[in-house]
């Protein structure tokens, strides 16, 4: 656990406009500062930081919060990751954890180890690349292969592509002669040594691709034989090391991550050589799983960046039967899979070149179809009419629809593929649905009872998320009060904060927006220790408390974003009618909660009247009458305008 005295520090130091500002560049405009959003593509900068506030919005997508937020979003961590990414651009120090002294020792062994290997990947990356561009060899084999594959001089740099000498020893003898320890060079993997204990290189004769970390550092390579030879294997990777864990990790996400933040999506291809293409052709938003089928990690460290990926398939149809289980592994994981399928004979890297940039991307936007539709099309190609060869066929495609986690999307993938394979969207529900439970009871570890069948209902569905939404308004709508007229007067209270605390306590109000509720405890904390403090709020410990405030706070920008002065008056006529305001949502929220006894009360009274119960009907009678003389008691009261 971390103390509290320690997040404050680093809250405290965090600012706003510096912490944004290493990412995104900003410009003054007046109290406030203006860039370019990072969370989407824009021309004209519409992402304003206040360093006043505390806070960054952004006009055009919406994003809004604190320092610890947009490090979350922009860098895809938790809350504590987020705060010690914080602490460390600050040099603040981070509690060490209590362990063992042996545990301690060992991970103090393995942090050496992992630097130690770092440096020698920085040594050899750097060789192999001096070797491409320097060195006669490197020069006639290793960068004519990547000219002619139409890489260019600047991508070749920017990937750190490189060449090993046909050479029994050449980096062995380079890399001793250059002071590098020989156990920690064979740990990496870079060298090798015979039984008879002579050392020599492990990539000969072969271009290197450099694999890099999240932080852009090697920390792997792969070399590629460019001989046709049985003997020798086309691909020879890293080994796994303390540095490098080849199923954590995937080929291209360091230059990909900000396009993927900006695009929302990732391209998911085969090959090294596949990436690098796209990023010529201009789709930066593409990473590799090296040539081995996705793990789950690998699909966890997708998720931390986007839910939506495409994933790109060489035409060849054996290839794809084959792939369709890993991506419902994607599905599993809850993410949003589309399929893209080149022409037959042809790889991202061929297509690419082919085509050229334009071509690509026109072809990528086309073609690009949904994971389902493309499955279901493929099977049924394959299925033709045999009946037993159909029923498996709707099967297959059932699972692959179940795993879909938003029930909007399902039931559009239950009508499509209902028309597509002719099948009752009834049988296609109801199996759904069976599946559904089985996960359902599967997760609980207990069987939940099989109700009768019946198709889900979104209409329904979609009436409770507005309801929902509604009575979400006039709880919002008093912490936007409590933010912008907290601490001012308010006749028989502390102040406004006071009065809105003691009302929702005294009338029993209960809040049902879990958010609202914690911005309503803090301030009852704050109000216990004297003012209510708005930067408290905006620096809550739960980020979702925080992201909140911030897009309340940024409400106000809302009404003009570069035009200060008239912000100025439309607040100051805002404060003239503060305790109008306050009076009338106040009214509105009791109404709504008057509203809901109401509805709960009928519902005891029903089952009252079935039940025979007549002395609990006469007590529900009672509270009904209540209810309602108080409800027109309260919509008598002037602006009581129900939204
Ligand atoms: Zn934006």
């Amino acid at each position: 656990m971390i103390p509290q005295s320690k997040i404050d520090e680093i809250i405290d130091a965090a600012r706003v406009e510096e912490v944004v500002g290493d990412y995104v560049s900003l410009k003054k405009r007046g109290a406030n500062l203006l860039g370019l959003c990072p969370f989407h593509q824009e021309k004209t900068p519409s992402f304003t930081v206040s360093p006043a506030k505390g806070i960054y919005k952004c006009f055009g997508c919406g994003k809004a919060g604190n320092s610890v937020n947009f490090i979350m979003e922009y860098e895809h961590l938790d809350y504590i990751p987020a705060l010690k990414f914080i602490a460390e651009k600050y040099q603040i120090e981070w509690p060490e954890v209590q362990i063992s002294d042996e545990a301690l020792a060992e991970e103090k062994r393995k942090q050496r180890e992992k630097e130690s290997l770092q440096i020698i990947n920085n040594f050899a990356e750097q060789y192999f690349a001096a070797n491409l561009q320097q060195d006669e060899e490197g020069i006639a084999i290793g960068l004519s292969y990547f000219e002619e594959r139409g890489f260019r001089p600047e991508t070749i740099e920017k990937f750190k592509l490189g060449y090993a000498k046909d050479n029994w020893d050449h980096f062995t003898q380079t890399a001793l002669a250059a002071g590098y320890n020989q156990e920690l060079l064979i740990k990496s993997g870079l060298i090798k040594q015979s039984e008879q204990g002579k050392l020599y290189d492990a990539y000969r004769g072969r271009v290197m691709f450099t694999i890099h970390g999240l932080n852009g550092k090697p920390i792997a390579f792969a070399g590629r034989f460019l001989k046709p030879d049985p003997k020798s294997p086309k691909y020879v990777n890293s080994p796994e090391t303390e540095l490098y864990h080849k199923s954590n990790e995937l080929y291209g996400l360091y230059f990909a991550r900000n396009a993927i933040n900006k695009a929302g999506y990732v391209y998911l291809v085969e090959g090294y050589t596949d990436v690098i293409q796209l990023h010529q052709a201009g789709v930066e938003n593409v990473v590799a799983s090296s040539g081995t089928s996705l793990t789950e990690n690998q699909i966890r460290l997708i998720k931390r960046f986007t839910d939506n990926v495409c994933v790109l398939y060489d035409g060849d149809a054996a290839g794809i039967k084959a792939s369709l289980r890993g991506i419902d592994m994607l599905l599993d994981a809850g993410l949003n899979v589309k399929v893209m399928l080149f022409p037959d004979g042809e790889d991202p890297d061929s297509f690419c070149r082919k085509q050229g940039p334009l071509g690509f991307s026109a072809y990528l936007d086309e073609n690009k179809q949904d994971f389902i539709r493309f499955k279901t099309s493929l099977l049924a190609a394959d299925a033709g009419t045999d009946p037993i060869r159909n029923a498996e066929l709707i099967k297959e495609v059932v699972q692959s629809i179940a795993k879909v986690p938003d029930a909007f999307k399902r039931a559009g993938f239950i009508k499509e593929t209902s028309a597509a394979l002719k099948v009752e969207e009834q049988l296609l529900i109801t199996e759904i649905n069976r599946l559904l439970r089985n996960k359902l009871s599967q997760q609980a570890h207990t069987t939940i009872p099989t109700p009768e069948e019946q198709p889900l209902n979104y209409e329904q569905e979609i009436k409770q998320l507005i309801d929902v939404q509604a009575q979400d308004y006039q709880e919002k709508d008093m912490v936007r009060l409590l933010i912008n007229f907290g601490h001012l007067p308010f006749e028989g209270y502390q102040n406004v904060a006071h009065f809105i605390i003691s009302e929702i306590a005294l009338d029993e109000i209960e809040i049902e927006n879990q958010l609202v509720h914690e911005v309503l405890n803090e301030t009852h904390k704050q109000l216990e220790l004297g003012e209510p403090d708005v930067k408290k709020l905006v620096n809550h410990m739960n980020p979702e408390v925080s992201k909140f405030i911030a897009e309340i706070l940024a409400m106000q920008y809302d009404i003009s974003p570069n035009w200060e002065h008239r912000y100025d008056i439309i607040i100051d006529k805002m404060e003239d009618k503060y305790l109008e305001d306050i009076d009338s949502a106040m009214n509105r929220l009791k109404l709504k909660n008057t509203e809901k006894l109401i509805k709960l009360n009928k519902e005891e009274m029903l089952k009252a009247e079935q039940e025979d119960n007549f002395e609990l009907l006469n007590d529900c009678m009672k509270v009904h009458q209540h209810l309602l003389t108080q409800k027109s008691k309260l919509s008598a009261k002037p602006g009581t305008v129900i939204v």
